[in-house]
C-alpha cells in the first residue's frame, strides 16, 4: 500500500490537500477527510486553507498530517482523529467508548422539541454515548430536567466533559442501563439512540464502524433485543399521556411499530430522515385504567 509519507511531495498547502486527496481517494468522504485533517495539523479553518494555497507547510506538521492520513486511510473515523465532531451545531467531544454522533440522529432532536415546550419537564436519553442528544435538547429547553443513562462510565466521562464545556448545567448523568439508572420519578418524555444493527450484518463492516464501541451498536433478536428492553421500561417510567421516542434501522419500523402497540402506547408512527429512510418510531403511552 503506498504510504502517506511518499506520496505527499510538495510542501506548499494547495499541493499537499491535492496529493492527500488523491491517497484518500476511494472514500466518499475524501475531499471532506483531507481538508478537515489539515486545518486541525494547522490550527486553521476552511478560510485559510482556500485563502493561502502557498502557505509553506512545516516538516513536522507535514509528518503529522502524513500521520493522521495513513489512519484515516486505515478506516478510523475522522472524528476519532479529530476528537471532536459536530452534533446540532455543537462541538462534541467524542472518542472510541462513545458513537460518532451521526446526521440522520437530529431528526430524534428536532421530532423531540416539536412534542414538548420548555418548561419543568422530566425528560431521559438512554443510551446517551458523547451527549449529543441530552446536550442539544437541554440547549433548547433550558428549563428541562434531564437525565442521561449509559452502562458505559468511559462514554460518561466524556458526556460530562461536554456538558461542562457547553455550559449545559440541566442534564444528569447516570450510569446503568436504560430506564434502571434513572430516579423514582415518572417521566413526561423519554427519547434513545440505542444499538440496532444485528450482528451478522456485513454493514458493520462499513467505513469506520469497527472502530466504533459495539455495544453501542449492535443488539440480538436482529437488532430488537434492546429496543424491546427500552419499550418495556419506559412504559413503567413515563406518565400518563408520556412520550416515547426511538431511533432504529430502515427495515425496522413495522417490527418498532408493533412493539409499541403491544406495550399500551398510542399515536404511534414513525418519522423518515432526510435520506426518505424510516429512522425512529414514537408513541404516546397511555395508562390502563
Ligand atoms: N445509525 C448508525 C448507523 O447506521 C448506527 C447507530 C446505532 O446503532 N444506534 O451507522
Amino acid at each position: 500500500m503506498p504510504s502517506a509519507d511518499n506520496e505527499l511531495k510538495s510542501r506548499n498547502l494547495r499541493d499537499i490537500l491535492e496529493q492527500a486527496r488523491l491517497f484518500l481517494a476511494g472514500s466518499e468522504s475524501a475531499h471532506l477527510d483531507a481538508e478537515l485533517l489539515l486545518m486541525a495539523v494547522l490550527g486553521k479553518n476552511r478560510a485559510f486553507l482556500r485563502t493561502w494555497p502557498d502557505y509553506p507547510v512545516e516538516r513536522a506538521q507535514r509528518d503529522a498530517y502524513c500521520e493522521l492520513l495513513e489512519r484515516r486511510k486505515a478506516g478510523e473515523p475522522v472524528a476519532y482523529l479529530l476528537g471532536q465532531w459536530e452534533f446540532w451545531s455543537l462541538p462534541l467531544q467524542v472518542n472510541t467508548h462513545t458513537l460518532v454522533p451521526r446526521p440522520e440522529t437530529e431528526l430524534l432532536v428536532e421530532q423531540a422539541l416539536a412534542r414538548l415546550p420548555d418548561g419543568s419537564l422530566r425528560v431521559a436519553d438512554l443510551g446517551t454515548g458523547s451527549g449529543a442528544i441530552a446536550l442539544a435538547l437541554a440547549s433548547e429547553r433550558p428549563s428541562w430536567n434531564i437525565w442521561a443513562s449509559d452502562l458505559s462510565e468511559k462514554a460518561l466521562e466524556v458526556a460530562r466533559t461536554n456538558a461542562r464545556q457547553l455550559k449545559l448545567p440541566n442534564v444528569t448523568f447516570c450510569q446503568g442501563n436504560w430506564c434502571e439508572a434513572l430516579p423514582e420519578q415518572s417521566f413526561n418524555m423519554i427519547v434513545s439512540n440505542p444499538p440496532y444493527i444485528a450482528p451478522d450484518d456485513p454493514y458493520l463492516e462499513g467505513d469506520g464502524l469497527p472502530f466504533e464501541p459495539i455495544s453501542a451498536l449492535v443488539a440480538g433478536n436482529n437488532g430488537l433485543k434492546d429496543i424491546i428492553s427500552i419499550v418495556q421500561q419506559a412504559s413503567l417510567k413515563l406518565i400518563d399521556g408520556g412520550w416515547l421516542l426511538i431511533e432504529h434501522g430502515a427495515e425496522q419500523g413495522a417490527s418498532v411499530r408493533d412493539i409499541y402497540s403491544s406495550a399500551k402506547f398510542q399515536c404511534v408512527e414513525t418519522k423518515r430522515d432526510f435520506a426518505g429512510n424510516e429512522r425512529l418510531s414514537l408513541g404516546k403511552l397511555k395508562h390502563a385504567k
